[in-house]
């Protein structure tokens, strides 16, 4: 199956495309993370995404599509994937349908997590990642200790773009180039709401029951 996550910044993309992913045994695939990676290691490429990400905006199209392409052209997509924070704009998701149809493939679902904005932003500040694991957790989390990751004992930290100012940034890209996506998808049919205010088990079977998955 080849799925995509959109929803707005916070919503949850990352944990529950992670978690599907393990479920499926597809590869889970985020730009964000693939963004950060490079900024951590100080590439060509992060250097350059960092410029855009520090201040909440989207990196260029040209940029983004070049690394998601050859991700997916590595053989485990092959059996499918599931993109996480990818398509962001109409250039990318126009792009995406064109490299899949020459392979003779297509996108199969796109799950829309939805979440009210003020509760987005206040979990984005209460946000902290695992430097270790890359695992994210809510402050408000009662395993969440002195900084500690509950996982691995990593060093827990907030990303540099989870601050008010960028938070507010990211919401404007996202309104601006992103929700318009949401109607490209629903005209095709293929897109599925799914509620995420709930418990993270609740949001997980919205999920799986909007693609059509019974466990
Ligand atoms: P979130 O959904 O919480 O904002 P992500 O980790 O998905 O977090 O993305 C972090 C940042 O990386 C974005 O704010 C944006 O600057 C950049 N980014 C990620 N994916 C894309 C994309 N598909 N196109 C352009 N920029 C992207
Ligand atoms: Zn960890």
């Amino acid at each position: 199956m080849n799925i995509i996550f959109v929803g707005a910044p916070g919503a949850g993309k990352g944990t529950h495309a992670k978690k599907l992913s393990e479920m499926l045994n597809i590869p889970h695939i985020s730009t964000g993370d693939i963004f950060r990676d490079n900024i951590s290691q100080q590439t060509e490429l992060g250097i350059v995404a960092d410029k855009y990400i520090s201040k909440g905006m989207l990196v260029p199209d040209e940029i983004t599509m070049s690394i998601v392409k050859d991700r997916l052209s590595k053989e485990d997509c092959d059996d499918g994937f599931i993109l996480d924070g990818f398509p962001r704009t109409l250039v990318q998701a126009e792009e995406l349908d064109k490299f899949l149809e020459g392979k003779n493939r297509k996108v199969d679902y796109v799950v829309n997590i939805l979440v009210e904005e003020d509760v987005l932003i206040q979990r984005l500040l209460s946000r902290r990642v695992c430097s270790q694991c890359k695992s994210t957790f809510s402050l408000s989390q009662t395993c969440v200790k002195n900084d500690t990751c509950p996982k691995c004992g990593g060093k827990l930290v907030k990303r540099d773009d989870d601050k008010i100012e960028i938070i507010k940034e990211r919401f404007i890209s996202y309104h601006n180039q992103t929700e318009p996506l949401l109607n490209y998808y629903a005209a095709r049919k293929i897109l599925r709401n799914a509620k995420g205010m709930e418990s993270y088990e609740q949001t997980l079977k919205n999920i799986l029951e909007a693609i059509d998955i019974t466990k």
